[in-house]
């Protein structure tokens, strides 16, 4: 059967048979309208995240900023980049603050210091310094620990 004729489709480049061709533009229209649909609708979704997000960002950078000293960047070494910018307890006891407060969670932190009127000890970090401290406190409990047996 190499009679049949054959188009090139012009959306997808495949070899349409010349009688399907109707059918198979017709299914590409189709598709492409409900991938609009779908995109205005997540177009919709983005808006709304971005608007929680912007809100939430807005709250991050005035928590940072006060316990920043003003800056709003890590009182250690300066970085100021918001996305790697965090709230240290500076006495170390994050973890007794959670258990204080259970449902302090993640980004929840922000709104959650904001609300209590910016409580004491607590400062702006970012993640190195961060992780510097916390890799200086580990190696003291772990010094601790090994030396305890002897
Ligand atoms: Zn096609
Ligand atoms: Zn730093």
């Amino acid at each position: 059967m190499r009679n049949k004729k054959f188009v090139e489709c012009s959306k997808c480049g495949k070899y349409i048979p010349i009688d399907e061709l109707a059918n198979h533009s017709k299914w590409h229209s189709e598709q492409e309208s409900s991938i609009d649909e779908n995109n205005t609708k997540n177009l919709k979704i983005v808006k709304i995240l971005e608007k929680s997000r912007l809100r939430r960002i807005r709250i991050k950078i005035e928590v940072m900023t006060h316990y920043g000293n003003g800056k709003c960047a890590c009182v250690k070494c300066g970085f100021s980049d918001i996305i790697a910018l965090t709230v240290d307890h500076v006495n170390g006891n994050g973890s007794n603050h959670r258990k204080e407060n259970k449902y302090v969670r993640g980004n929840h932190i922000y709104e959650w210091l904001k609300k209590n009127k910016f409580p004491l000890n607590y400062q702006t970090l970012c993640m190195n310094c961060q992780l510097i401290k916390r890799q200086e406190n580990h190696e003291y409990t772990n010094k601790h620990i090994k030396e305890k047996p002897k």
